[in-house]
């Protein structure tokens, strides 16, 4: 019988059962599919070191005004979801007040500090090299105003946070990317961050290194999650698979056994589309580049160019819609050529979000044997090492090497688990 049971292997599930595995943990990792398919697949593929800031609710009448209109590329609402999407979305702007935000930033940015170094290591005992660039990533502004301010914050953040950028303008990011087709009003080069060309891959190949350290991956339906004896028990394809300790990554999923526990965490998910572009002889980009005022990222991958788009509000069985991404794609080839779609369909996923935008890392209020690693939002992939670091000293005794205290579950009000 296995120690622990990890349910979900995305980037975060992965990451933890590698990081207990290490501690001398016999570890069962579980999904429903194969490891990495769903939102640690689809991603744009930045370990963004730059990113101390989680992405806040707009406070300002002019965005608020624009999101509300509904015709907007970087973000969009099913109006039949808002009803559901409410109580969550209404502590997301409370969270996002200015005071309150500098508390979470302050929480935040140590995580984002450990980002690639925490990787790095992963990356190299997983000997997956091939698959990183370390050239950073850019930020591409149409306007000065929007370039201004993000010139202001992009110093107070090395101030205060270290975090290292270089200010481009229109001739310098000209050089540094040749092949754009507009002349922007300037851009920020983060310098420090590391790009995944197959954000997949790279869960893959840290799956092979868990095996190959003696861990085993099944497939299994966390559903079935139940306390069993003085453990717990999950149906996997091989039968019921019991482990005095289970943790819970399940991403966007995470609700659907969190409830079931009795916990009423106020997790919400923003949908998020990429499709994939043949690149064309000639065109280079040589690293990604975010149009921050269209709102949508351009990254080199493996097979082609990557467009992935910004936040989708809508139920994760809803169907369909591609307005964002069509615009965007509109949008994009008129700031660089590219080829043919490369699929027939794009892809979707869901980033798993709070409203406090901080991940939920730590062990469950209410069940001693039961750990948290989910919530991670638009930074699952660039903190998946550090979670699982984390939560790997915490479950065998360490003293985590940051404080964990404000990723806590039980900083919600339904956190805690009713009637136990
Ligand atoms: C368009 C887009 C772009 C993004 N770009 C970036 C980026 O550049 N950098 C970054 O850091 N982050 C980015 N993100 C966010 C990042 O992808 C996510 O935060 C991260 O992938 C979440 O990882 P996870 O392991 O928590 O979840 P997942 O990768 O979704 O893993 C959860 C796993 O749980 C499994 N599961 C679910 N239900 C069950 C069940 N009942 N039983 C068993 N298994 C189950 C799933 O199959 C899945 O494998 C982006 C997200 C989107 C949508």
């Amino acid at each position: 019988m296995p120690d622990v049971v990890v349910l979900g292997a995305g980037i975060v599930g992965v990451c933890v059962a590698i990081h207990l595995q290490r501690r001398g943990r016999d570890v069962l990792l579980v999904d429903r599919t194969e490891p990495g398919h769903e939102t640690s697949f689809g991603n744009a593929g930045i370990i963004q070191r730059e990113g101390v800031r989680p992405r806040a609710f707009p406070r300002n009448f002019k965005t608020l005004l624009r999101i509300a209109a509904n015709r907007g590329l970087d973000s969009r609402y099913e109006l039949s979801a808002l009803p559901g999407y409410a109580p969550a979305l209404a502590q997301y702007w409370w969270h996002s007040a200015p005071e309150r935000y500098r508390k979470i930033v302050a929480d935040y940015a140590p995580l984002i500090a450990h980002s690639v170094s925490e990787h790095a290591e992963l990356i190299a005992a997983a000997g997956a090299g091939d698959l990183i660039d370390k050239k950073g990533w850019t930020l591409l502004f149409r306007t000065e105003e929007r370039r201004d301010n993000a010139y202001a914050e992009a110093d107070r953040d090395a101030q205060e946070y270290g975090v290292e950028h270089a200010k481009l303008d229109a001739a310098g990011l000209a050089r540094a990317e040749p092949s754009l087709r507009i002349r922007a009003a300037g851009a920020l080069h983060w310098i420090e961050p590391w790009t995944v060309r197959d954000p997949g891959a790279l869960v893959a190949a840290y799956v092979a290194l868990f095996t190959q350290g003696g861990g085993t991956v099944a497939v299994g339906d966390a559903r079935t999650l139940r306390e069993s004896g003085s453990g717990w028990t999950v149906d996997t394809s091989a039968g019921p698979a019991s482990a005095a300790e289970a943790v819970l990554a399940l991403g966007p999923w995470a609700g659907e056994v969190t409830r079931k526990l009795g916990y009423h965490l106020p997790l919400f998910i923003k949908r998020g589309y990429h499709r994939e572009y043949r690149e064309v002889p000639g065109v280079t980009l040589n690293r990604p580049v975010l149009d921050i005022e269209t709102g949508f990222l351009l990254a080199p991958m493996r097979r082609g160019i990557r467009l992935t788009t910004g936040a989708e509000f809508a139920h994760y069985h809803a169907p369909q819609n591609h307005s964002q991404l069509d615009g965007s794609e509109a949008v994009a080839r008129q700031l660089l050529e590219l080829g043919d779609r490369l699929d027939d369909a794009p892809w979707m996923g869901a980033r798993p979000c709070t409203p406090d935008m901080k991940p939920v890392v730590g062990r469950a209020p209410a069940h001693r044997s039961l750990w948290f690693a989910f919530g991670h939002a638009h930074h699952g992939l660039t903190l998946g090492a550090v979670t699982g670091r984390l939560l790997g000293e915490l479950m065998v005794g360490e003293t985590p090497f940051l404080n964990l205290e404000p990723f806590a579950a039980e900083r919600f009000r339904g956190g805690k688990a009713r009637g136990r």
